[in-house]
């Protein structure tokens, strides 16, 4: 059985090393050097070139390098019968989950706007508020979401969380499906999006939705970039609506140097670093599907193509 690695921004020669400390005999080759097409059994990859799984006729599993499937399920060539697997990883879920903490916290304690007084040499104290009437909201409640809720609400805060079902997680108030998104948005002052990008979420974070929001609210997007209408977020901004942004994903990226997030005096930007596949705790549940692969057994975290995530 050979593994056939595709990505531009993972490191081969650490991947090979994890994966072969767990299956020592391991054949993984790294594109585009793959030898012969027939003999990749499986392929782990972010961001492949569009149509180039369609050349392996014996491929039985995709396994993607993140949580996140849409960089695969976007090839409109990818085979359409190989079972498709994503990274669940407790340390990534925990960088996502500090992430979300550090942003929620730094609108709550005001960090914002110290740094505008620090900038200004401005001794200026604000009142400090309280957690328990600060609402969080979290977009998403799966394996990384509800890790940022749980940590959320561990703080202290009103933490809600929206999902397709309903969730019951300790501290979070649930609600679900489409009817259930208004309400939770009229009762959230820091949102967070973790949604997986799917056809149902993309751009769900537009004029109609942010304007649910209460005014003075803060939005944070560690999912994707194209979950906001960016348009729509600035004038949001603008407006006084929306009183701060962090972002941390892009509809493109690198964001190009003459985007307006850049400048903008409400944005803060981090370059897609809210946490990052690290091959020595991921490895383990990518071993386990190649073990699963090979012995014929169902692979774990597998992705519903249908749901898109
Ligand atoms: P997951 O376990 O699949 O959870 C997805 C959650 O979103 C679930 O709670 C699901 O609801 C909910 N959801 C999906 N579609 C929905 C819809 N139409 N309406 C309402 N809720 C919906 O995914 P995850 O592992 O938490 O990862 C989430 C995303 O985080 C990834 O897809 C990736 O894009 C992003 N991510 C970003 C970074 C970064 O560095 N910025 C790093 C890792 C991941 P149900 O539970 O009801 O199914």
């Amino acid at each position: 059985m050979a593994l056939l690695f595709i990505s531009d921004s993972d490191d081969p020669v650490e991947w090979r090393a994890a994966l072969t400390k767990r299956l020592p005999g391991l054949d993984m080759r790294v594109w585009p050097d793959f030898g012969a097409a027939a003999e990749i059994n499986a392929v782990l990859v972010w961001n492949h070139p569009r149509g180039a799984l369609q050349q392996f006729p014996n491929l039985h599993a995709i396994l993607s390098l993140g949580a996140g499937v849409n960089h695969i399920l976007d090839d409109p060539q990818l085979p359409s019968h190989v079972p498709i697997a994503r990274i669940v990883d407790p340390a990534l879920a925990h960088g996502m989950a500090e992430y979300a903490a550090l942003a929620v916290l730094r609108y709550h304690r005001n960090f914002d706007a110290y740094e505008r007084f620090q900038r200004e040499h401005r001794w200026k104290r604000l009142p400090i508020p309280v957690a328990t009437q600060r609402r969080v909201g979290v977009l998403g409640l799966g394996e990384i979401g509800s890790a940022c809720a749980t940590a959320i609400a561990a703080l202290g805060f009103a933490v809600a969380g929206w999902s397709r079902m309903t969730k019951s997680l300790p501290g979070v108030k649930s609600y679900a499906g489409p009817e259930g998104l208004a309400p939770f948005l009229a009762a959230t002052d820091i949102l967070v999006c973790v949604l997986p990008l799917t056809a149902a979420t993309r751009g769900i974070l537009n004029r109609d939705t942010l304007a649910r929001l209460p005014r003075g609210a803060f939005v944070i997007n560690i999912a994707r970039g194209a979950h906001v209408a960016e348009a729509d977020l600035i004038a949001a901004l603008d407006s006084g609506h929306i009183a701060g942004a962090t972002l941390d994903v892009f509809s493109d990226e690198p964001l190009p140097r003459d985007h307006p997030f850049w400048t903008h005096p409400r944005v803060l930007v981090t370059p897609h670093i809210a946490s990052l596949t690290n091959p020595e705790t991921a490895a383990d549940g990518v071993a386990e599907n190649l073990r699963r692969l090979a012995e014929g057994r169902l692979l774990l975290n597998l992705v519903d193509r249908f749901r898109g995530y």
